[in-house]
């Protein structure tokens, strides 16, 4: 059995165009499948559209939350409620074509892979400030983390039961998928595609939500910008130690001349925007680690249409 995780969030123009699409595909794969929907809190008619294809479908499951946990506590509910042997994340606004599933559960069933992920082959159709944002980050975060990250990496995949497993035994609170992935290691397979517009409704990411997904998924899975601030600390002592042998020496054999405030002040100035900026860092992973030991819920599943459902996780 294959189990199809779908996160939705506001997503009623989708769903239906989703559901039409991906029923087509999985009807012909000539294996068992669960549509398992997660209702990430929408606001809109997601939820009565869920509704109405579970009692016309019974292979649609659908998870309805308290509120909008985002898109990592949504898969993270479908990861720990799906029954599949095989598990696929999609998005429900065809960006993830559901046309590569027969071709993506071919090649795992191979056996020579773990999972098939996507990513996107270029960045074509996205402004360049983000694409060049982009580009960086991945260059950046694959430098100084362990976790193998692919630039163009999309959440849209499909894995074997033990892969799903590790996800889920992956309990952290501050969840950032891309790493998770690539973290748990398995033999992953490549697939690139075009990338593809959302069919309806529209996106809810902005430039500063992915910034700060980005700043997030580099303090997650890093520890070299706590290093950076200690490296800071140790080669402004040692300036200041030079700097303090040179005005010695110059007031020993030239005398004192009294002048220059203005550069005392600039370099008081700098020093403290460092010390702000390298506590800042360290209060990042310190707001993290608070966030961690309160153990609190992933997410609170307040309707759904499964008995044997965790409905608090
Ligand atoms: N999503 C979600 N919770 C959120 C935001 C998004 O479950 O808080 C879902 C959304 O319904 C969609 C998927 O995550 O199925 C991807 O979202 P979107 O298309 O907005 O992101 P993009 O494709 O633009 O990166
Ligand atoms: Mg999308």
């Amino acid at each position: 059995m294959i189990t199809l995780i779908v996160p939705c969030y506001n997503e009623q123009e989708s769903l239906p165009i989703f559901y039409q699409e991906v029923i087509k595909v999985v009807q012909n794969m000539n294996c068992d499948y669960e549509l398992l929907f997660v209702n990430d809190g929408s606001k809109d008619q997601t939820l009565d559209i869920l509704k109405g294809l579970a009692a016309g479908d019974s292979h649609v499951k659908y998870l309805s939350f308290s509120r909008n946990f985002g898109k990592e506590a949504a898969m993270y509910a479908g990861f720990c409620n799906a029954h599949g042997d095989y598990v696929a994340v999609m998005d429900a606004d065809m960006q993830d074509p559901p046309s590569l599933l027969p071709e993506m559960l071919e090649i795992l069933e191979n056996g020579e892979y773990d999972s098939i992920a996507t990513r996107r082959a270029d960045r074509s159709g996205e402004p360049p400030v983000r694409s060049w944002f982009a580009r960086k980050f991945y260059h950046i975060i694959n430098k100084i983390s362990d976790a193998d990250i692919v630039d163009g990496a999309r959440d849209f995949r499909l894995m074997k039961r033990e892969m799903a497993d590790a996800i889920v035994s992956m309990s952290e609170y501050n969840r950032f998928s891309k790493g998770i992935f690539g973290w748990i290691g398995f033999r992953t397979y490549w697939l690139p595609y075009e990338n593809v517009e959302r069919v309806a409704g529209e996106t809810k990411w902005n430039f500063w939500k992915l910034f700060k997904y980005a700043i997030d998924g580099i303090i997650n899975f890093s520890q070299v910008p706590l290093s950076i601030a200690s490296c800071f600390g140790i080669f402004m002592t040692f300036c200041s130690f030079l700097l303090l042998v040179a005005i010695v020496f110059r007031k020993t054999v030239f005398g004192d001349p009294v002048a220059g405030w203005a550069s005392t002040v600039c370099v008081m100035i700098f020093i403290g925007g460092i010390q702000l900026f390298c506590l800042g860092i360290m209060g990042q992973y310190v707001a993290k680690t608070y966030l961690e030991s309160k153990h609190r819920p992933h997410f609170i599943i307040s309707e759904t249409n499964e008995d044997d459902v965790k409905r608090v996780k």
